[in-house]
């Protein structure tokens, strides 16, 4: 049966008058989470107290709803484990894949990369010595700069700025033919594109859960091992959550079994909590239908953006299988016009330097919302209401 997005879009609480295309940021809220929220907190909690590791199964929950996510990334059940934030995920991966790869020294990746993620990389290099060194090449030389000295690519599928998809299969196929680790970050395709970790080949992959699978803000992160490293990997962050029994406490590390030795301290459970009720919207919602939509959504907004504003400069690939789902355009007074374009309750972002963009999220965003969206940015770029000093202060958060 084909996915219904006239009934995923009510599972979702959006305020009224508001076209929301942030998604990519931070996901809305969806009307299960509250009640789950307040069972985890008065029921559990409340009158569990400590009971609820066991009675209230808080201790599987970072597996099971694992199991959830690997439906949505073409990952092994039991392979995937939630956990911390994304930065400290890729910092696991980074670890655990250089500790296999112990003759080389360099991780490459790409400009185009979170710079988080860039971050952590280069704080690993800093710890493990001065002869390991994060190299950075543009996001199109990336195959090319594939050689025998890369101990492991760490790519982001979909660029966070331009919206621009790697080949996930392709450069992992080249990463593997010199003896390289690929680590994938999929902060920006979980939930937004087909993604199948498996069938790439892919030896990590680490994201977030509070864009796309609308999590709510500070969402733990997951992270997959392919299941040939599940016995060999070394998590790097030896918390007592991915010992082998953390209640005989041991005095030393032994890694847990498979994927829970990824796991590091305590996990959040309220977050877990409001996680789970949140991917309750997937349940009937099948990957290939939500591309589908996701393109047809993409490609509206271009073509009527081009149509009725020349002044902006598409920063996203014009072909459908080079990018994820978010369109961005690029103006000089970008992040002007995004806030005068929020002020009438179109909910984009910016980028710096000058990038305006928008996400689409067919499980509640449809073609009226596009075009929506459109005829207010026309009227903003027609008039130049963006053009006020309270448009131009940038807030800390942009
Ligand atoms: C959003 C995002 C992050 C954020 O990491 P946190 O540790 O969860 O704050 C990291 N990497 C990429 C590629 C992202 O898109």
């Amino acid at each position: 049966m084909p996915t219904d997005f006239t009934a995923t879009r009510a599972l979702f609480d959006l305020p009224e008058g508001v076209i929301y295309l942030d998604g990519n940021s931070l996901g809305p809220l969806p009307r299960a989470v509250p009640a789950r929220l307040q069972q985890a907190a008065t029921a559990e909690w409340g009158q569990m107290l400590i009971t609820g590791w066991n009675k209230a199964g808080w201790m599987e929950l970072p597996t099971k709803i694992g199991d959830r996510i690997a439906r949505l990334i073409g990952a092994e059940a039991g392979h995937v484990v939630l956990g911390d934030t994304l930065s400290i995920k890729v910092y696991q991966a980074l670890a655990s894949s250089l500790e296999m790869n112990p003759d080389r020294r360099v991780i490459l990746s790409d400009t185009g990369n979170f710079p988080s993620d860039l971050y952590m990389a280069e704080g690993l290099c800093r710890t493990l010595g001065p002869e390991y060194s994060l190299k950075t090449v543009a996001p199109e030389d990336v195959m090319d700069a594939i050689d025998d000295s890369v101990a492991v690519l760490m790519i982001t599928e979909v660029d966070y700025r331009t919206g621009r998809r790697h080949d996930m299969a392709a450069l992992t196929a080249k990463a593997h033919s010199v003896g390289a680790l690929a680590v994938w970050d999929l902060a920006h395709s979980a939930g937004a594109t087909d993604v199948d970790v498996a069938g790439g080949k892919a030896d990590f992959a680490v994201g977030c859960t509070y864009k796309y699978l609308n999590s709510g803000p500070g969402g733990p992160a997951f992270i997959y091992v392919a299941p040939r490293h599940a016995e060999t990997a070394r998590p790097a962050l030896s918390g007592w959550m991915g010992h082998e029994k953390p209640f005989a406490f041991d005095l030393d590390y032994r890694p847990g079994a498979g994927i829970e030795r990824m796991r590091v301290g305590t996990p959040p459970v309220l977050q877990l909590a409001a996680l789970d009720a949140a991917l309750d919207v997937w349940d009937g919602v099948e990957i290939a239908d939500l591309r589908a939509r996701s393109i047809d959504l993409c490609e509206a907004f271009i073509e009527q953006v081009e149509a009725a504003c020349p002044m902006l400069e598409l920063a996203t690939p014009r072909d459908a299988a080079m990018r994820g789902s978010q369109v961005s355009f690029r103006h000089p007074e970008g992040y002007a016009i995004m806030q005068a374009l929020i002020a009438r309750g179109v909910i984009g972002d910016f980028r710096a330097p000058d990038i305006l963009r928008f996400g689409f999220t067919p499980l509640y965003i449809g073609l009226d919302e596009v075009a929506g969206a459109v005829k207010i940015l026309a009227e903003i770029m027609e008039t130049g209401a963006w053009d006020r000093p309270e448009y131009k202060t940038r807030a800390r958060v942009t």
